[in-house]
């Protein structure tokens, strides 16, 4: 019998550390192909012009897959990148190199499931198996104290519940070495340019330099907790406490570092001097999983309106390019879009605030919001991103009032000259 190779698709789990797929190939096959495939259909031109995957999130890909294959190189392995559709792509690799089966983490998202589905289906053709595996969640879908079903629409009883009856599993061990077939072509990553987009400027002001790959997020999980060491919560002028956000999340949705490295960090530094921090951390990594698994329960559900036909309206449509130009007159709300189209991040606040202004002020259909989120963010993770959307436009699942309709209102009563207004939207590019 020939030497067993199983091919590792890699996709949102950019990551030699605590990555199933990859330490479970290393244990059950002689030799692993490790494989990246730059699907085109994530750089593609929306019909009404908008880029599905912005600059700054491609560099930040770029970046992460270049690294993944340094640290696999370091492992005595190799990458192969590929640009193509997977459905075509992975069969074919998998033919090329006798490959037995085919390992990914599944995804939860529509447009990513059905990517799984037509690689599933060609790999299914030549009798080969799609192995899937769940890697993307804090806490494991089999260790949830109820059925996927029955997960609690509240995030506070989610919380309670899961806290209560639920570990977080700890993380699992690199491979210490793999051993790849002989790789004849391993092929290029793509430049920004082979993806149809420029090189984006980083801007100034931006106060965090955001570089893919797991190396920089390891050392930003690091500096976080390192940088806050001496920072005592402060509350901001408009009472909302200032923004010491972890900015992991570019990291956390390429999978760059698992939630469970960012929850066994938390957990660290729980009784030091970061236990502030630590603790607010700990309940953004569970709103995360909320949405996730809101993601798993409900699906297509949250993509009901028709956002063309919407479109057609000229008015709504003149306001939509305000906002998106961050020119509505509303300086908070001016300077976070500013902020977001200049660096790929705005925090939370001014997500909620944005968002909310959009759909309540504007009265715009949540999901053009979210579509242009999907293009700028640098973080952008499809059931976040959709998920706290339709929180925002009060369609999401949780029962309990929406606080953001509160925090909209606020954004009227925040100052007008506050630094990060004058930082971000200075008043001549307001007015
Ligand atoms: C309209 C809107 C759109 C959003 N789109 C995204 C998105 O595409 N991708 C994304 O990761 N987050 C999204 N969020 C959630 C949140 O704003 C960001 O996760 C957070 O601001 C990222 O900054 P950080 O990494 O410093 O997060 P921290 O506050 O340090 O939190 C740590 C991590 O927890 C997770 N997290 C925190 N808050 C949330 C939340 N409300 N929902 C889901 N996950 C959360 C993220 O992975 C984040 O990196 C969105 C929020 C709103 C209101």
């Amino acid at each position: 019998m020939g030497e067993k190779i199983i091919l590792v698709w890699f996709r949102n789990d950019l990551r030699v550390r605590d990555n199933e797929i990859l330490l479970e190939a290393t244990r059950k096959a002689d030799k692993v192909l490790p494989v990246y495939c730059f699907d085109p259909y994530y750089f593609k031109t929306n019909a009404d012009g908008s880029l599905k995957t912005g600059a700054f999130r491609a560099r930040f890909l770029l970046e992460s897959v270049a690294d993944l294959r340094r640290n696999l190189q370091n492992l005595g392995g190799e990458l192969i990148v590929r640009t193509g559709n997977p459905a075509e792509v992975i069969p074919q690799l998998a033919a090329q190199y006798g490959v037995s089966e085919v390992y990914h983490h599944r995804e939860v998202a529509y447009e990513e499931t059905n990517i799984s589905e037509e690689v599933e289906t060609a790999l299914w053709n030549q009798r080969l198996n799609l192995k899937h595996f769940i890697g993307h969640t804090l806490y494991h879908k089999e260790d949830l104290p109820f059925p996927i079903k029955d997960i609690p629409d509240s995030f506070a009883v989610f919380k309670k519940k899961v806290e209560r009856d639920s570990d977080v599993r700890t993380g699992l061990p690199t491979p210490e070495q793999i051993h790849t077939p002989e790789i004849i072509d391993a092929g290029e990553i793509p430049a920004l340019k082979d993806l149809g987009l420029e090189e984006p400027q980083d801007d100034p002001r931006a106060r965090v330099k955001f570089t893919g790959g797991e190396t920089a997020g390891l050392a930003r999980l690091e500096a976080y907790f390192a940088d806050n060491q001496q920072v005592a919560p402060t509350k901001g002028r408009n009472g909302s406490t200032v923004d010491r956000s972890s900015k992991l999340g570019a990291w956390i949705a390429l999978g760059c570092i698992s939630m469970r490295e960012v929850y066994w960090a938390v957990v660290k530094h729980e009784n030091d001097k970061n236990a502030h921090h630590a603790g607010m951390l700990r309940m953004e990594l569970l709103w995360r999983d909320y949405f996730r698994f809101m993601f798993k329960k409900h699906g297509k559900e949250y993509f009901t309106t028709d956002v063309q036909a919407e479109a057609a309206l000229p008015e709504k449509q003149r306001l939509f390019e305000q906002w998106k130009a961050g020119n509505t007159g509303v300086p908070f709300v001016d300077a976070s879009i500013h902020k977001l189209n200049a660096t790929g991040y705005i925090s939370n606040f001014s997500r909620q605030m944005v968002a909310g202004y959009l759909v309540r002020d504007l009265d715009i259909d949540w999901k053009k919001g979210a579509a242009y989120f999907e293009e700028k963010l640098i973080d952008y993770s499809p059931a976040s991103n959709w998920g706290n959307w339709a929180f925002v436009a009060g369609l999401g699942h949780d029962p309990r009032d929406n606080k953001y309709f509160n925090l909209a209102k606020q954004a009227g009563e925040l100052e007008t000259n506050s630094e990060f207004i004058s930082t971000w939207a200075p008043a001549d590019v307001i007015a």
